[in-house]
């Protein structure tokens, strides 16, 4: 049989011919495929029905054009998308991303992570992801209600509660879902679980808006314990502003930790004195209500310094959480944070580490949580909402938290079963961990669709 490293250049030589023009498709397929190739020499079975081959290429891709109306009467046209990536394990799930960068490349990426990551999380749920190259920065509220109800036009017919259940991500919040849920309802006169991250009126689940920062934390908290550490006392630099990065912080804050840093595309701000929830609670405010710029912190607060056009990578930390977007942290950054000390990264945005950066961290022996199991918090509690819609009930802030808690315990559980037998000897390998549970409940699904 040819070498794992022959078996991963064919591969990859295949897909890339096969998706040309997609560099952020190839990085999260070529950081998977490395891991699962060994596993898939242990079991053959898996590679003799193409089972990779298959999960690499995702079940649709629908694109279509958004028409909608500026404030000052121009005709604006964007462009929307939705990937239909795998729906063995469940109705296909994963957020929508609203933001320039927006394009197949990039959405094929967060599609066929999510498969990973819904399948870790325990819950039935499959994978998508879709979106649209449309900016809402500096956008008005109505601007955003009639390119919500546009797109939504052409999404409805993708998607149902049964089929494929969309959520938020990147530009996509409270407000936005608001306005599609309400354009879907209107359409097809059925009130139903066909989104999630709702308002809380109208099915909505208590937990989700804080659900994908706390659960990063808690991730990173496990990964800590079983390494014989604690999160108590570290310092940590968070990037972002949003919605993970702000619960990230709050729950670090929580446990003890010291957050310190935030960031938007503008550049970072850094508080040595460390976060209060009062601080925290100021950024959510700037950013939810009166959607300003990081840089106001620092003329707010005394003592914190804005960094303009920088990523927080070179701030001294125990801990660094990138929650802003992909590829934030770059093999330089990674270093640079090996060498001032950094001892565990728990990513909350969806792959914002390079490979290379991957790597130098695990070679460095720095605890490293993939975005696949760190983040999967997020979806976990959208699929808690599914259920309650299903049920028609809502359940208590307790009970959910628990249950964040727990799977996330429980996903912390997958990785490390897969990720001291494959992976790096004397550690315990989060990214072929994370890597292979995902993919052995997905594959074992589709083993028994036959070839479909
Ligand atoms: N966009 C989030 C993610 O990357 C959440 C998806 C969802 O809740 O469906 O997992």
């Amino acid at each position: 049989m040819a070498s794992a490293n022959e078996q991963l250049n064919n591969f990859m030589e295949g897909l890339e011919k096969r998706n040309p023009g997609e560099p952020e498709f190839h990085q999260a397929v070529m950081e998977v495929a490395a891991t699962i190739i060994p596993f898939l020499d242990n079991n053959p079975k898996y590679r003799e029905m193409q089972i990779l081959e298959r999960m690499a290429e995702p079940d649709r891709v629908v694109s279509f054009r958004v028409c909608w109306q500026d404030d000052e009467g121009n005709i604006r046209v964007n462009r929307g998308h939705r990937v239909q990536m795998n729906n063995a394990i469940g109705p296909y799930k994963g957020g929508l991303r609203f933001h320039p960068s927006v394009n197949t490349s990039v959405l094929k990426f967060l599609a066929f992570e999510q498969t990973f990551k819904n399948s870790l999380t325990g819950l039935p749920m499959g994978a998508g992801k879709g979106g649209a190259n449309f900016n809402p920065k500096g956008k008005s509220t109505n601007e955003i209600m009639r390119f919500c109800q546009s797109f939504m036009t052409e999404l409805y017919r993708h998607i149902g509660a049964d089929i494929d259940v969309p959520a938020g991500d990147i530009g996509v919040g409270g407000r936005e879902i608001g306005y599609m849920f309400g354009q879907y309802k209107r359409i097809t006169n059925s009130f139903e679980g066909v989104l999630t991250g709702k308002g809380l009126e109208f099915g909505g689940s208590l937990v989700r808006t804080e659900a994908t920062g706390y659960g990063a934390v808690y991730f990173l908290q496990n990964m800590l314990k079983a390494a014989g550490k604690d999160v108590e006392g570290m310092s940590a630099a968070v990037s972002g502003s949003g919605n993970v990065a702000t619960h990230a912080a709050e729950k670090l804050l929580q446990l003890g930790a010291k957050p310190m840093t935030m960031s938007d595309s503008g550049g970072f701000i850094h508080d040595p004195e460390g976060f209060t929830q009062e601080k925290i609670d100021w950024i959510k405010d700037l950013k939810n209500n009166r959607r300003g710029r990081i840089s106001e912190y620092a003329d707010h607060f005394t003592g914190a310094t804005f960094h303009e056009g920088k990523r927080p990578w070179s701030v001294d930390c125990d801990i660094a959480m990138p929650c802003a977007t992909q590829n934030e942290i770059t093999e330089e950054d990674a270093k640079m944070l090996i060498s001032n000390g950094v001892k565990a990264v728990s990513e909350g945005a969806n792959m914002p580490t390079v490979n290379e950066g991957v790597e130098a961290f695990q070679d460095a022996k720095v605890i490293f949580g993939p975005a696949k199991a760190a983040n999967a918090g997020g979806v976990a509690v959208s699929g808690l909402e599914m259920s309650q819609n299903s049920a028609r009930i809502s359940w208590g802030v307790d009970q959910l938290q628990e249950q964040l808690r727990q799977i996330m315990e429980d996903i912390h559980g997958r990785c490390e079963k897969y990720g001291k037998d494959y992976g790096r000897d004397d550690q315990i390998d989060y990214v072929a961990g994370a890597n292979i549970a995902g993919f052995a409940k997905v594959a074992d699904g589709m083993m028994a669709f036959g070839v479909v």
